[in-house]
């Protein structure tokens, strides 16, 4: 049995929908006092009342805003103990038609809005004693690719970059960081891509399903408990076995 994390307070960036959503929840059900963020008030008001969490209205690319996010849940909840960074976005483009503002909007969200919430939040990290932060980081990128997002996929793998030099740096301060990485998360954005592309990603997938967000709360979840305080700087593929395959051929002979 693990440590129970009630009474802890966890920021879910990106926690307003999908992924985010799956992990705040998950929190919110092991009596953690949850603050979720988005840039979209109406979603995020009506995911905090169906949690039951707290919710802000911020822009995790902005810096005044991560640091507004800090302030508020040590207003709020007594300091920060969790840091899930998870905002992120993935527009679909070709490389051929991607265009610098398509580039510094993803790198923007992906890359500088994980930096700069775990900047401002170091020092109630640090005053917690336990602080932990973990990434919601992909497989696509440091594992795979799709066409469509190298500028995502870029964006998934510098997370990992950050991390590691980051969890040395942060290891002093009693701090651990880690990534989760998903591979196909069943949310409302990814229905959006249509039945086919989701037959298609079933098949892939070893385990014969699309994950759950509440697979990929458990897993940050797990990280967050005191039992994992020895982990940092690791990542944690969350897939159902999708990078396993060397090839169909391997897949179809299951
Ligand atoms: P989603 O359903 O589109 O949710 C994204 C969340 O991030 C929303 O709450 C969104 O709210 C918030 N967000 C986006 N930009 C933001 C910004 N600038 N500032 C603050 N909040 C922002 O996406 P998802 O599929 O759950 O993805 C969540 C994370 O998981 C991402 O980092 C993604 O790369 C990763 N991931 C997803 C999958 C998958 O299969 N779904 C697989 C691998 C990795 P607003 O739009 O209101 O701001």
């Amino acid at each position: 049995m693990f440590t129970s994390v009630a009474g802890r307070s966890v920021i879910v960036t990106g926690g307003t929908k999908g992924i985010g959503k799956g992990i705040a929840k998950v929190f919110a059900g092991a009596g953690a006092r949850v603050l979720i963020v988005g840039r979209d008030a109406e979603a995020a008001s009506a995911a905090a009342d169906e949690l039951g969490v707290s919710y802000l209205v911020a822009d995790v690319s902005k810096a005044q805003d991560c640091v507004r996010i800090a302030r508020t849940a040590v207003e709020r909840h007594g300091g920060v103990d969790v840091l899930c960074a998870n905002a992120g976005i993935f527009p679909d483009k070709r490389l051929t038609d991607m265009t610098e503002e398509d580039i510094d909007n993803v790198l923007g969200v992906n890359v500088k809005g994980t930096m700069l919430c775990v900047q401002a939040c170091l020092a109630p990290l640090q005053a917690s004693g336990r602080g932990r932060v973990i990434l919601t980081s992909s497989i696509t990128g440091p594992f795979t690719g799709y066409p469509g997002w190298s500028h995502y996929g870029a964006s998934k793998a510098a997370q990992l970059g950050f991390m590691r030099t980051a969890a040395m740096e942060l290891a002093p301060k009693g701090i651990t960081m880690n990534a989760v990485l998903p591979g196909n998360i069943l949310t409302e954005s990814l229905v959006e891509h249509g039945e086919d592309y989701l037959r298609g990603m079933r098949a892939a997938i070893p385990l014969g399903r699309l994950g759950s967000v509440e697979d990929i709360g458990n897993a940050c979840l797990f990280l967050a408990t005191d039992e994992a305080a020895y982990i940092t700087g690791h990542s944690l593929v969350v897939d159902g076995g999708q990078i396993l395959p060397e090839s169909q051929e391997a897949l179809g002979l299951m």
